[in-house]
């Protein structure tokens, strides 16, 4: 009857499973056979003291490429050995995808947002062996959570194990937009040498005020990056951070996204997209922002509404607008925020740099590890798990039920 009751609320995974991979192509150059530096630096934990992933085992050497198909995540030797079945693919949308065929009888499907595995209601429906769906990174808005909680599928994600990463990219795009690097770097490319070109847009972010829709792990990153830039620091978040920490940064809360905006210079998006999030940024809101603002996102590309972006950019409203993440992914090739005015777009990289790739591929490893032995995994990994929203999903995300 216990074992029953366990297997019920699932964490015991089948003696022999099928592990479905969607992972981005190889370079196409082919699989690198060396690397431009030779090791990463040792990082002894995260901020707010949770602690790095805790494999069992690796399967991989840190720094080497393991997002994309060949590298596997590092996990085919480790499951192999297990009796595991692991089919990794980067064919993933449309029905006849090697994805969508393979799903039938998978019994975990491991995916990343930068490449991300559509797990649809639709979808879903089609698995029904599927218990475990892991996002190795963070942000499981590409699993339909609704259909998850009510086919009882456990949704984890590697928390905090590419916050840093994030951070570290948005700070490097708003420079970049505030300063006009990237045309700047254009002119070079080009063999010119007009200043005048460059500099006509660009300015220094000393004295702006930069705000952040949400100060969890990656806002709070950003906020503590950027409070030496000697900027006026921002934020609205659904939960208010420590007086300490608003004291130690000299943060000014807002109430919501919409009174915080026309007092900042620069804005920056680093909330999860749920239903209180999609579509946030319309024309009304960018219009509330003050004229000639940048807006910086890397969270997710729906939180901003597609076309409102490219007629603010045009009419000037926005002086630039960054970010990594688009809808769908991978962006077709006519999309229009590939062509729009003073944008510094990236394909979604941020958070899988080969650092941030050991993080989350050791974290996918002990996700499994728990997985395969009955163990919990970690509160703060849980999105959805026991037919409801869970740990770090609780906290931060909404669902439509
Ligand atoms: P956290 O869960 O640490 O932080 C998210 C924060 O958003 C929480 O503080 C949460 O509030 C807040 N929030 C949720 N809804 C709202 C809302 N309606 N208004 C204001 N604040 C809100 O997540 P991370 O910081 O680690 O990641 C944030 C997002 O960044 C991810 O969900 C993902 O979409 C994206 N991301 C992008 C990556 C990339 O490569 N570009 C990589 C990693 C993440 P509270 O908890 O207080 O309720």
């Amino acid at each position: 009857m216990v074992l029953k009751h366990l297997l019920a609320t699932q964490n015991v995974g089948p003696a022999m499973a099928k592990v479905l991979c969607v992972l981005y192509d190889d370079p196409t150059v082919g699989y690198p056979t060396a690397y431009a530096r030779d090791d990463l630096p040792q990082v002894p934990g995260y901020p707010g003291g949770q602690t790095l992933p805790t494999p069992r085992g690796l399967g991989f050497t840190p720094g080497q490429l393991l997002g994309s198909v060949t590298g596997a995540l590092g996990l085919r030797e480790y499951l192999e050995s297990q009796g595991h079945t692991l089919v990794v693919t980067s064919d993933k949308d449309g029905a006849d995808s090697v994805f969508d065929r393979e799903l039938v009888d998978a019994d975990i499907v491991v995916s990343q947002p930068f490449w991300p595995a559509y797990l649809t209601a639709e979808r879903i429906a089609r698995a029904p062996r599927l218990k475990l769906a892991i996002t190795a990174g963070i942000g499981s808005d590409h699993v339909d959570l609704d259909a998850a909680i009510e086919h009882g599928i456990t949704v984890a994600e590697v928390t905090h194990s590419n916050s840093i990463s994030v951070a570290e990219h948005v700070v490097m795009m708003i420079l970049s937009l505030v300063r006009n690097y990237l045309p700047s770097h254009q002119v070079v490319l080009d063999g010119g040498w007009n200043i005048a070109d460059c500099v006509a847009r660009a300015y220094d972010l000393e004295g702006m005020h930069v705000g952040t829709v949400a100060a969890g792990r990656i806002g709070a990153a950003v906020l503590r990056r950027l409070a030496p830039f000697d900027v006026h620091l921002h934020y609205t978040d659904r939960h208010r951070l420590p007086r300490a920490v608003e004291d130690g940064l000299g943060l000014v809360f807002h109430e919501s996204a919409a009174d915080m905006v026309p007092f900042c210079d620069v804005v920056t998006i680093n909330a999860p997209l749920h239903p209180e999030t999609e579509g946030l940024f319309d024309d009304e809101l960018i219009g509330a922002m003050k004229r000639g603002a940048y807006l910086i996102n890397t969270a997710r590309a729906r939180i901003a509404d597609r076309d409102a972006v490219v007629r603010a950019l045009e009419s000037g409203q926005l002086a630039g607008y960054a970010g990594d993440v688009w809808f769908p992914q991978p962006a077709p090739a006519d999309h229009p925020w590939r062509t729009m005015p003073h944008h510094g777009m990236t394909p979604h990289i941020s958070g899988s740099t080969l650092s941030a790739q050991a993080r989350y591929a050791a974290g996918t490893r002990e996700i499994l590890e728990n997985w395969f032995a009955g163990e919990p995994i970690r509160d703060e990994y849980l999105i959805v798990d026991g037919g409801k929203l869970a740990g770090a999903g609780a906290h931060s995300y909404s669902t439509n039920r």
